[in-house]
């Protein structure tokens, strides 16, 4: 019997999910069906009971129910727990298994798919919101230099390099800051985790937080080159990645989840690609 599976959000239109983790089926002979559920603000968790009772086993989480998910799973892993949001549910008998694979998908695709190391590296993170959250332990779980967060409202990046702290043990020295404070520092990792790319908008980053070699990268993707990239491009970067291989690294993570079995994803890469230009 075909396994069912589903993305749900609202809007849920735009979601590249179904294409990508039907390509995924198609390239390790899996045996499923990958859907869109449209479910109604304040209607999640009974959209989720209709799918568990026609027989789904997992489901992609996203915007604006990362949150309904958090409170619906009874199993939550570690990365969800700490992200406060969750991205991916497994269905087991009466349990709701978990995950958050938003920022490990993001440090596999710097690794793998970039070749870049965030080992040894000065980190900067821009912005405090939930891809922020999930990416912290990823990001710090690879040992970089410094993991300094970056946010228009300063108590809120504050608040996550304090969680950050406390969840790794003081190993890597994390701070929080607001904009003004970068000036004089640089930084070889830079990710754009705001959510100003979608709206275009330019935020206060000073061009000279680019170090030399610096690799530039943009959470949203498929939008070409962003203001963020802009700034990067202008400041001499030459390294320059959006979030599409973060895209598709998390979805492997969760196909992996519910199948037992990694799909190799450039080709989808490929497919979803929009040019930085
Ligand atoms: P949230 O809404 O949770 O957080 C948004 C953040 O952006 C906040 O810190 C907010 O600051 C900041 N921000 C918004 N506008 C501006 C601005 N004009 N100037 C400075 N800061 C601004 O969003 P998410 O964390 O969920 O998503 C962030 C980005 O990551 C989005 O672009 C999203 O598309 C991308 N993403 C990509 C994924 C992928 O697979 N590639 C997966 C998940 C997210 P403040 O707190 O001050 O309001």
């Amino acid at each position: 019997m075909t396994d069912r599976y589903a993305v749900i959000g609202n809007p849920i239109e735009q979601s590249k999910s179904p294409l990508i983790h039907m390509a995924f089926a198609q390239v390790t002979g899996q045996d499923i069906d990958y859907g869109k559920v449209l479910a109604p603000l304040g209607g999640f968790a009974q959209a989720v009971d209709a799918f568990r009772a026609a027989g789904g086993q997992g489901m992609n989480v996203t915007a604006p129910f990362k949150l309904d998910a958090f409170a619906y799973a009874s199993d939550l892993a570690p990365s969800a727990q700490i992200a406060g949001a969750v991205n991916a549910l497994k269905f087991e008998g009466g349990r709701v298994y978990a995950e958050n694979f938003d920022g490990v998908g993001l440090v596999r695709d710097v690794r793998h798919n970039l070749a870049c190391t965030l080992q040894a590296q000065r980190v900067l993170v821009l912005g405090a919101g939930g891809a922020t959250r999930g990416a912290l332990l990823p990001i710090l779980a690879e040992q970089p230099a410094e993991l300094v967060i970056v946010n228009r409202t300063v108590d809120k990046a504050e608040a996550l390099a304090a969680l950050a702290r406390q969840h790794q043990g003081g190993h890597v020295p994390v701070q929080g800051l607001g904009y003004e404070q970068l000036q004089g520092r640089q930084f070889d990792v830079v990710f754009n985790a705001t959510s100003a790319s979608l709206t275009a908008e330019v935020m206060p980053l000073p061009s000279s937080v680019f170090a030399p070699g610096a690799l530039a990268y943009e959470l949203a993707y498929g939008k070409g080159l962003t203001p963020f990239l802009q700034l990067a491009q202008q400041a001499g970067v030459t390294r320059l990645a959006d979030g599409v291989g973060m895209l598709a690294e998390q979805a492997a993570e969760a196909f992996l989840w519910w199948r037992g079995v990694r799909p190799d994803t450039q080709a989808v890469i490929r497919q979803l690609t929009v040019p930085l230009v």
